[in-house]
């Protein structure tokens, strides 16, 4: 196999910049945290999605197989309390997790949808499990850490004994001495100060769906889910685990005490976390009013790959600030590629004003932009700095086109640099030509044959747009318009 380049990246377990060495060479395994489906998600969530998709397809291009994990977090006491709110309360068990089956399909399918529209597809992930069909490998987990002695019940749940795993803290870096030995904690999510055993299954309350197990009826905890998915499917060993800042305390620290508890050996080589979005310098929230969904920008009149390409123009471990000025300015940054990749599609007119002395060779500048461009990736995904290559490209090449136009393979070759960079980026397309286009082109075409009186040209021109079923209305000085037949 041909060495591949390699990758990059901040693990938080060990605070330092590693590269990537996938266990399966040319494999990389990656789980990363998915949504709470109760509610849309809002550009905060986007943002986590789509750094990872930058990940994802960055290992792709560079060569790589990526085997990507996304679970579906669709059982939970949020979900619990919004979906059973209406139901009476001698509601049956069936109507009960019909009801939660029902809101969590409602925001499962709106999920993806928004994941579409910013070309995070959903046909790249390789496993997207959702919680409830794997309550049996949940149980099992829980045995088998009860079994080691690194859980007990009380009361219908069972608890994580934090005490009992000597590196419980390790990528939060937790102050040991400040646990609680003893204590416990039902929520999910909770503060560094409350660190105490934490909930690995719940006990059903009065009129909530529950599914059977060895302690009674009840449901899952949150971070139980995520080991259980992963290992399942992932394996006992992966490469990177990633979620947003907020994940590393308590859940990714959960889920390695759960994993690791179980396994007797580390899990996850590499944990990738991505930084917050923030909305005018202010933490997104409903009272605040800056509170934003991707269909509200939508509303607004962006479009979702603009809001793509502001995302990916910071880097992913910097917080990101998001504002409308921003966003227009990355529309701006992104018409500026989309423009210079039509311009490098249309042949020039061969001969400009300069001389070749003037001229920079392209395929230099060619080369200098791809080295800059993959160097910045592959260091810790260094998006800003990659862009910033194909904006030095740009200017460059427009610079040395208006002097002295590039050939056609010249073209060709810049085009299948931003193909290549399109494939990570996602924002400047090859667009389909449209018949009218097609139609143009082929008039076009018919003119020059006819004023280079190449009249067996003209005349196939003709009968390739006759065809395709295109009448033309010829004068004597050309012609001036077309319909379809
Ligand atoms: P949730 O559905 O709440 O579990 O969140 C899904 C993902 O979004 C997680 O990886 C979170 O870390 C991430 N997330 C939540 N809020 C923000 C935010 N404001 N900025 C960036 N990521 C966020
Ligand atoms: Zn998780």
């Amino acid at each position: 196999m041909n060495t591949l380049p390699s990758v990059h990246l901040f693990n938080t377990l060990s605070r330092k910049v590693e590269p990537v060495l996938p266990i399966t060479p040319g494999i990389v395994t990656l789980y990363t945290c998915g949504p709470t489906v109760y509610n849309y998600a809002h550009i905060g969530n986007l943002r986590t999605f789509l750094f990872q998709d930058l990940l994802k397809r960055t290992f792709q291009v560079a060569g790589y197989e990526v085997k990507h994990c996304m679970n579906i977090t669709d059982v939970d006491d949020k979900i619990i309390r919004d979906s059973q709110k209406d139901l009476p309360a001698e509601a049956p068990s069936e109507a009960r997790h019909a009801a939660m089956r029902a809101l969590t399909d409602k925001y499962t399918k709106a999920f993806f949808d928004d994941l579409e529209a910013v070309k995070i597809h959903q046909d790249s992930f390789t496993y997207l499990p959702r919680a409830t069909d794997y309550i049996p490998q949940m149980i099992d987990l829980i045995q088998r850490l009860a079994a080691k002695g690194l859980a007990y019940p009380r009361e219908g749940s069972v608890y994580y004994r934090i005490a009992g795993l000597p590196n419980y803290g390790c990528l939060a870096h937790l102050d040991r001495e400040g646990m609680r030995v003893g204590a416990s904690v039902d929520a999910d999510e909770y503060e560094r100060d409350a660190i105490a055993d934490f909930v690995l299954w719940k006990a059903a309350k009065p009129g909530e769906p529950s599914w059977e197990s060895p302690w009674g009826p009840g449901h899952p905890g949150w971070h139980i889910e995520c080991s259980a998915m992963g290992m399942e499917l992932l394996g006992e060993r992966m490469d990177i685990h990633s979620g947003g800042v907020d994940l590393i305390f308590p859940h990714h620290e959960n889920e390695i005490a759960q994993s690791e508890g179980c396994l007797d050996h580390p899990w996850v080589n590499l944990w990738v976390h991505g930084e917050f979005l923030l909305v005018e310098g202010e933490k997104m929230s409903k009272s605040l009013g800056n509170f934003y969904t991707l269909r509200d920008l939508q509303k607004k009149g962006f479009d979702p790959l603009t809001f793509r390409f502001a995302i990916q123009s910071n880097h992913y471990r910097r917080l990101y600030n998001f504002s409308f000025a921003g966003l227009r300015a990355a529309e701006n940054a992104l018409k500026r590629i989309r423009i210079f990749r039509k311009r490098m599609e249309k042949d020039a007119a061969p001969a400009g004003q300069g001389t070749w002395k003037e001229a920079i060779d392209p395929s230099k500048r060619l080369e200098a932009a791809q080295e800059a461009f993959w160097d910045a990736l592959l260091d810790d995904l260094n998006a800003p700095e990659a862009l910033a290559a194909i904006f030095t490209l740009i200017s460059d090449v427009n610079a040395q086109d208006d002097r002295i136009a590039l050939t056609r393979e010249e073209r060709d070759a810049v085009l299948t640099f931003l193909d290549m960079t399109n494939q990570i980026f996602a924002g400047w397309p090859k667009e389909e030509a449209t018949i009218d286009q097609e139609v143009e082109a082929l008039i076009e075409q018919r003119r020059a044959a006819k004023a280079a009186k190449n009249w067996p040209e003209a005349d196939r021109v003709r009968d390739e747009l006759k065809a395709m079923g295109i009448v033309l209305e010829d004068r004597k000085d050309g012609t001036v318009g077309w319909r379809k037949g």
